[in-house]
C-alpha cells in the first residue's frame, strides 16, 4: 500500500492513500486541477480513482471534494454530521455518490479497510482514518487539538502515520494572528504543535510504526525544518535516531510529498 500526499496544510489538505486495486483520496481541500495534476504526478490517473473520504466539513480539508466527485463520478465518504455540515458547500453531488458511514463506523472500499476514529477538532464529528490494505495499515492523524490516548488506540499497528505538526508555539505566540485564533488554534479542539507532535512520534514509534510524515503544517507559524528539528530532537533524546530506525519527513503544503511504500 502506498500514500503520497499532494498537498497537506492549513492552504489545503489532499492525501492519496492506494493499493493495486483502490486508489482513495483522503480530503480535498484544494482546486480540482491541483488534485488531478497531483494524481498524475504520483503516477496515478484521476480516471483510476475510486473514492474521496472526508474526515470534516472545514474548507481546507473539502474546498475540491465537490469538482472531483462529478468529474470523475466517485463516491464521497463522511459520516452523518460531517455531510450535514458540508453538503451546503459542494454543490450538487450525485445522490448514489452520496456516502454515510455512522460516527466512526468501519467500513470498506475496495480492498481498502477503512476505520474512522474521532480526534479532538473544533468541527461536527471530525475523524481520523486507519486504511488497511495487502495487508499494512497506516493513519492519517491531523487536526488535532490534543493527545488523547483514543487516538494511540486507534493507530496501534500502523507502520506509517501521517501526523499533524501545525506549528511552533512560539511562532504563534509572537505572529500576527488575532487573539481569538491563536486560542482556538492553542485549544483542545485545535491544532498540535511541533512540540506535541514530537512527543506523539515518540510514541507511535514506541508502538511499531516506521514511518512518520509530519503535516499539515501552517505557513505562516511554522517552517518545515523547525517543525523537522523539533520532533528529531525529542526523539533523539528519547534513544530514536530518525533515518536508522524509523524514516521521519515532512508531508509539504505547497508540493507533492515523497511516496510512502508500506
Ligand atoms: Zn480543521
Ligand atoms: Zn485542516
Amino acid at each position: 500500500m502506498k500514500m503520497c500526499s499532494i498537498r497537506s496544510g492549513s492552504r489545503g489538505n489532499a492525501i492519496l492513500v492506494w493499493t493495486e486495486k483502490t486508489k482513495l483520496m483522503i480530503d480535498c481541500g484544494i482546486s480540482g486541477k491541483l488534485a488531478e495534476s497531483g494524481m498524475r504526478e504520483a503516477g496515478l490517473s484521476p480516471e483510476e480513482l475510486t473514492a474521496v473520504l472526508v474526515t470534516h466539513e472545514h474548507k481546507d480539508h473539502t474546498g475540491g471534494v465537490g469538482i472531483i466527485s462529478r468529474r470523475y463520478g466517485v463516491p464521497v465518504f463522511a459520516n452523518e454530521r460531517t455531510w450535514c455540515a458540508m453538503e451546503g458547500a459542494l454543490g450538487k453531488i450525485a445522490p448514489e455518490h452520496k456516502k454515510t458511514f455512522d460516527h466512526i463506523q468501519e467500513f470498506s472500499v475496495g480492498d481498502i479497510e477503512v476505520s474512522p476514529f474521532s480526534i479532538p477538532h473544533d468541527a461536527a464529528d471530525p475523524v481520523g482514518y486507519c486504511l488497511t490494505g495487502e495487508g499494512k495499515k497506516l493513519a492519517i492523524a491531523t487536526d488535532i487539538g490534543v493527545l488523547q490516548e483514543s487516538l494511540f488506540r486507534a493507530v496501534k499497528g500502523s507502520e506509517a502515520v501521517l501526523l499533524e505538526s501545525n506549528h511552533d508555539r512560539n511562532m504563534l505566540e509572537m505572529g500576527s494572528y488575532p487573539l481569538p485564533l491563536k486560542q482556538r488554534i492553542r485549544s483542545e479542539r485545535g491544532h498540535l504543535s511541533n512540540e506535541e507532535a514530537g512527543k506523539a512520534a515518540e510514541f507511535l514509534v514506541r508502538m511499531g510504526v516506521r514511518q512518520i510524515l509530519l503535516g499539515h503544517l501552517s505557513p505562516e507559524n511554522n517552517y518545515p525544518l523547525l517543525a523537522e528539528q523539533t520532533v528529531k530532537n525529542t526523539l533523539t533524546a528519547a534513544g530514536i535516531q530518525p533515518g536508522r530506525d524509523m524514516m521521519l519527513g515532512i508531508a509539504p503544503g505547497d508540493r507533492l510529498g515523497r511516496i510512502c511504500e508500506i
